[in-house]
């Protein structure tokens, strides 16, 4: 809120709206005078509170409510929300009451913008201060969007176009903002399914924070689609060309992944660029769900799917409502393409999520809280959010945010009661997670679990779509100690923890002191330090202070009673975060130093040769080359037997599992049909990624030869490749390529 300085600022480039481009799209669904003069007047009241103030980018201030708007009015939401963008910062930023608001506008609109002022009120007391955000401040942020579905979105909207505008911010501002857009609101965005915020969001930050690393994945998406969009357009006409013949309705576009979601792939996931399958996707949208599954199988008719990556979300749709048929098929010259097909309806969820459910409806008769409801039910998740974020009183603002980002933020593994209900948990979450989601009394008493009709130990990892069922019984003895070991959701460990304190109670107090004593020491031990150790640490002024006893002995029967847990004193202690920072440090290190140790030296910068792609376990030679340095061979690779004196010794680093390699193998076999695809299924079934694959048919032999890139992290990784290919109804050969 400077004076106007650079002019090239403004609205971050963007171009600026006007109110009648708002007008223009909230006339297409909200008719009712009243409600349009609610907006309109919302409008002039902003203009006239805002006058004479300007942005960091240079624009009137007024222009930052109007995109705000402009974002809402896109998602089509109803008009006290749209009303409530306008002055959603007018009682933050003048001198206005928020019972004016309720005056002028009503107490629904007064209620939006109060908790939306409280949020930012939260925020200024920090601002200028070099201190980050802490948990407590994300979670009263939490809580104030708990309450109305409508204060998250109109909070979205202020955000992104705040994250549009950063520009004209001092440095550490626009990194903080930019990080707690990536903690705080991106995860809401995403399990809202509001993608296009999400990834506009993501991308954002990630371009103020990363800047060199954004650039660099721009860069390599652009020359991978110059390569690729041929063969794209093709393929699309193709299909485009099939459909139009069976006289389906659709329309076909193709999309590109996010420049945040590679990032994420290759960074924080460990892909290579090249792994990444659904760089570009072709997206069909027909009318019916119907035509949906008519069409894959059209094209799967035509073009081979590589086995495993087809996803029916349609059936099973994701925690945030996205629904969609994916697959990705082989289009014969080499290139693979995600096709995703659904219906329009399921397109605006995709695009919009929850907005699109809560699109606005003139003449509805339900009330905003049983809109609410309705939401709820379908976003299963946001009823854990609000029951969770209702009794917080009792957690530190530390445990709630880990429990959400544990809990709801994370959980990515989707399965399914018996009667179809989808239930997410945390990844990692087993039968016991399951039963302690459905009721404490299930996981209580819970014995055993059927997965997928298949009786199965309560240790056991689920999976997305996975069919469970809990076996009860009241004999069942409760949860025991290893229980603790089993469960991975915070909710199922806070029950567990609870029932076992309820049965320590009947132990003497020695027992339990032992009990405490030895399961502390259990975990230092595990994480390598010795009782003396452990003792001397905990003696501890601070840390008796913090879990409220008064003498060692008072500690070990908490800690008998799970409450805090072993852990909790080790990360009080702050020994886990100076361990595992050192090993993320020489994880980094790795990553960054070579592969192979030329002449005993790890640090310098070698190649592996392209034409007999080495791999770790293969004996190899580094060959001294003509300006382009040290490139590594196998040591049988024809191409550097001619000129000993530039090779040089070069032996393998100790196993690094954070690689693949390519290999290039050529398999022969005799035709047949389907033999593509069982070898494709084979593959991909070892989780081993195939970046390319050709095949040459000879007709006079009726033999068939493919050729393949596959990525591998070893010579063993390979071998055990090689031994399933062989035994491949058909294959008679397979081996690797030097080219
Ligand atoms: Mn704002």
């Amino acid at each position: 809120m400077k004076a106007k300085k650079e002019v090239n600022l403004i609205n971050g480039g963007y171009p600026l709206h006007t109110f009648d481009d708002i007008k223009d799209i909230y006339s297409l669904y909200i008719t009712d005078k009243k409600d349009r003069e609610l907006i309109e007047s919302a409008y002039q009241y902003a203009r006239k509170k805002h006058e004479g103030v300007y942005r960091n980018t240079g624009e009137a201030y007024i222009h930052h409510p109007l995109e705000v708007a402009y974002i809402l009015a896109r998602l089509h939401v109803g008009p006290k929300t749209i009303a409530s963008g306008f002055i959603h910062d007018v009682v933050e930023d003048t001198d206005t009451t928020i019972e004016e608001i309720g005056k002028q506008f009503g107490k629904e609109v007064q209620n939006i913008v109060d908790s939306l002022t409280k949020i930012s009120r939260l925020k200024l007391s920090r601002r200028g201060k070099t201190v980050n955000f802490t948990a407590e401040d994300h979670k009263k942020i939490l809580l104030g969007m708990a309450k109305d579905i409508r204060v998250i979105i109109i909070k979205l909207a202020d955000r992104l176009h705040n994250m549009r505008t950063l520009d004209g911010l001092p440095q550490d501002r626009i990194e903080r903002l930019s990080k707690e857009t990536l903690e705080v609101f991106v995860p809401i965005a995403h399990r809202l399914g509001l993608y296009a915020m999400q990834s506009e969001m993501e991308d954002l930050a990630l371009k103020h924070l990363k800047p060199e690393v954004y650039e660099q994945i721009q860069k390599l998406l652009d020359s991978k689609m110059r390569y690729r969009r041929k063969s794209l357009d093709a393929l699309m006409k193709r299909i485009a060309d099939m459909l139009f013949e069976k006289k389906i309705k659709f329309e076909i576009t193709s999309r590109v992944k996010s420049v945040y979601s590679i990032y994420k792939k290759i960074y924080l996931k460990g892909h290579t660029f090249n792994e990444i399958y659904d760089i570009m996707a072709i997206r069909i949208i027909t009318d019916t769900v119907l035509r949906c599954y008519e069409i894959i199988g059209l094209i799967h008719n035509v073009y081979k799917p590589i086995p495993g990556r087809f996803k029916d979300y349609i059936a099973v749709p994701k925690a945030n409502m996205y629904q969609s048929l994916h697959s990705s098929i082989v289009t014969g010259d080499g290139n693979f393409f995600e096709v995703q097909v659904r219906t329009k309806d399921m397109d605006e969820v995709a695009e919009t999520g929850v907005a699109a459910h809560w699109k606005y409806k003139e003449g509805s008769s339900k009330t905003t809280k049983q809109e609410m409801r309705e939401i709820e039910n379908k976003l299963h998740w946001f009823r854990d959010f609000v029951a969770m974020s209702a009794n917080t009183n009792t957690d530190s603002a530390k445990d709630y945010m880990d429990k959400l980002r544990h809990d709801i933020f994370d959980s990515s593994v989707y399965v399914l009661t018996p009667l179809g209900k989808v239930i997410d948990l945390p990844a990692g979450s087993t039968p016991l997670d399951f039963a302690y989601k459905i009721h404490s009394k299930v996981g209580d008493q819970a014995v055993g679990a059927i997965v997928n009709n298949t009786m199965v130990s309560l240790n056991t990892i689920l999976k997305s779509g996975d069919v469970v069922e809990i076996k009860t019984s009241p004999n069942s003895g409760g949860p025991n100690e290893g229980w603790l070991k089993i469960a991975k959701s915070t909710n199922a460990l806070a029950h567990i923890r609870k029932a076992l304190a309820k049965k320590n109670s009947g132990l003497l107090k020695d027992k339990r002191i032992n009990k405490g004593r030895s399961s502390l020491k259990e975990t230092f031990a595990q994480n390598g330090f010795s009782e003396e150790e452990m003792l001397e640490r905990i003696d501890n002024k601070k840390l008796f202070e913090y879990f409220n006893v008064k003498s060692l002995n008072d500690l070990f029967v908490k800690i008998a009673n799970h409450n805090p847990s072993p852990n909790a004193i080790f990360e009080f202690l702050h020994l886990k975060d100076k361990r595992s920072a050192t090993i993320k440090l020489d994880k980094a290190k790795k990553i960054n130093e070579s592969p192979v140790i030329v002449g005993g030296e790890a640090r310098i910068a070698v190649s592996l040769g392209n034409c007999c792609s080495p791999i770790p376990g293969d004996e190899i030679v580094g060959y001294v080359t003509k300006g382009k340095g040290i490139t590594i061979h196998r040591i049988n690779c024809p191409n550097v037997q001619k000129e000993k004196e530039r090779l040089m010794h070069a032996e393998w680093r100790d196993e690094d599992y954070l690689s693949t390699y390519p290999v290039s193998i050529e398999i022969e076999a005799n035709d047949r049909n389907n033999l593509l695809t069982d070898i494709m299924g084979a593959i991909s079934q070892h989780k081993i990624p195939v970046t390319s694959i050709t095949a040459h048919l000879h007709k006079e032999s009726t033999t068939t030869s493919i050729f393949a890139t596959i990525h591998v992290s070893d010579i063993k990784q390979l071998r055990d490749i090689f031994n399933v290919i062989v035994n491949i109804n058909g294959v008679f050969a397979v081996d690797r390529v030097i080219h």
